[in-house]
């Protein structure tokens, strides 16, 4: 945006003014940088309230005897009328043309619609902030943060409200590209509209991953609090664990450049292994049973061009019911169990099964240097051989088992996959662990799925497009 330079000079030579006298009335001998921005930032925030009632005022200088009603009846002009809105420039009051008498009974001031005003609300400008706040951190924690950013207080139950709203408004995004996407039972059949909109190159290859994360999963000791809605919920609780949060995430990888590699990354490359890193994230989650969630599956894969990609990927834990999910949807796609889960488990069948440290050792490396290999069949067999010692060995059969080409891993990576569900592991983490389990957290289960939804929206990169359907709110409404 272009500003009248001049007129931004005169502004600062005015403030600076301002705050000079604010000073001097102090009385003060010693005045640091510090102090100087903290006065002149109040000032700001003084001059920003005013300046915002000033532009509101002016806005309607002009006055009709008559409107037009949206029911298509008359309204007649009232008198300036004042209304106030939370912004960012804290409590701002303005006197505004009102105009009522209208058949249906409702009144209306145009400044208001003009600018989707909701009076006696919060901002869309202070709405994206507070609720920036309120999926980074505790509501109550929020309510410190912003007081350092804004100089103001804003309630714990409005930053609550907010993020909510934000929440709430991705859950109507989501119901709605599922309403877009359920009649479509195929790739070939994704919502051509979308696909025609879409100015975005398909990507060659795509990956997708799906985790749940539970209290165990996600390596926290506290649990995930959330109350039963009602009384049906308690009794399917007792049959599925469907409070879980899941998460799925699509998204595309790039090489990353030498100069550019951790040194972690360069150990890899010197292993010949193919060095990726993800972008284009899109997360998306929700507390719901494994069909459900499914439809929010197909739903994002959609609109993330899993119809487009040439090659689909899919890189997971191994859960049943996101291997059912998968094949459902998505057929054709390579699958990929996690290597670090398929290795560790092998780990953790060495430490029960030998007490002797170098046999442990040495089975541990010659199995997981054949799981490295794709030689699953080898340590399907090592596993085998050890079942009589090893109840998880025993157990393992029926994983490796189960998942001989979902574990092909030369095969993989000489495609150049990734091979690892970092990406949807490091998702849960941010979602769940640093924000629904932080202290304090205590949720009902459209809390918890709303702040959720809000952050997955962020970490996507969708925030912009959140915050635009929130300054439509009142109209929308
Ligand atoms: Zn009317």
């Amino acid at each position: 945006m272009k500003y009248n330079i001049e007129k931004i000079n005169q502004i600062g030579n005015l403030l600076a003014e301002v705050v000079e006298e604010a000073l001097e009335m102090k009385g003060q001998e010693e005045v640091l940088i510090g102090e100087i921005e903290m006065v002149l930032r109040e000032s700001l925030l003084k001059t920003g309230n005013s300046a915002l009632q000033c532009f509101l005022e002016n806005a309607d200088r002009k006055i009709e005897a008559e409107i037009e009603c949206a029911c298509g009846g008359r309204l007649k002009y009232q008198r300036r009328r004042e209304a106030t809105i939370w912004s960012v420039f804290d409590k701002v009051s303005y006197k505004r043309a009102y105009y009522a008498g209208c058949t249906c009974g409702k009144g209306c001031a145009p400044v208001d619609q003009r600018y989707g005003i909701e009076p006696g609300k919060v901002t869309s400008g202070l709405a994206r902030l507070v609720s920036l706040c309120g999926i980074k951190e505790a509501f109550d924690g929020s309510r410190k943060s912003l007081k350092e950013f804004l100089l103001f207080e804003v309630s714990e139950n409005t930053v609550r409200a907010e993020t909510q709203k934000m929440g709430e408004l991705q859950r109507q995004a989501d119901l709605e590209l599922i309403k877009e996407t359920q009649n479509e039972s195929s790739l070939h059949t994704c919502p051509v509209g979308k696909r025609e909109q879409s100015q975005e190159p398909a990507p060659e290859v795509l990956y997708g991953s799906i985790d749940a994360a539970t209290p165990a999963l996600a390596g926290g000791a506290r649990e995930v609090r959330i109350e039963p809605r009602n009384e049906k919920e308690k009794a399917v609780e007792d049959r599925e664990k469907w409070r879980d949060l899941k998460i799925g995430c699509w998204y595309e990888g790039e090489m990353v450049p030498q100069s550019r590699q951790s040194t972690r990354q360069k150990d890899k490359a010197q292993r010949a292994e193919v060095v990726l890193r993800a972008k284009n994230q899109k997360y998306f989650c929700d507390i719901e049973v494994a069909e459900q969630f499914g439809k929010l599956f197909w739903a994002t894969g959609c609109a993330a061009g899993a119809d487009r990609a040439r090659i689909l990927v899919f890189i997971c834990d191994g859960a049943i019911w996101i291997w059912n999910l998968i094949a459902h949807y998505y057929p054709n796609s390579i699958q990929i169990v996690d290597w670090y889960h398929a290795a560790d488990r092998l780990l953790r069948i060495a430490k029960e099964a030998f007490a002797n440290p170098d046999e442990r050792q040495a089975w541990r490396e010659r199995v997981t240097e054949d799981l490295w290999q794709g030689r699953v069949e080898l340590v399907i067999e090592a596993c085998q051989a050890l079942s009589m010692k090893s109840d998880l060995a025993r157990q393992s059969l029926a994983y490796y088992g189960d998942n001989i080409e979902r574990m092909r891993y030369a095969h993989f990576r000489a495609a150049g996959y990734f091979i690892g569900s970092g990406i949807i592991e490091s998702g849960c983490k941010q979602i769940v662990t640093q924000r629904l389990k932080i202290s304090g957290a205590q949720w009902n289960v459209d809390g918890a799925i709303l702040t959720a939804k809000a952050r997955a929206a962020w970490l996507s990169n969708d925030w912009e497009k959140l915050v635009k359907t929130r300054s439509l709110f009142p109209l929308a409404a």
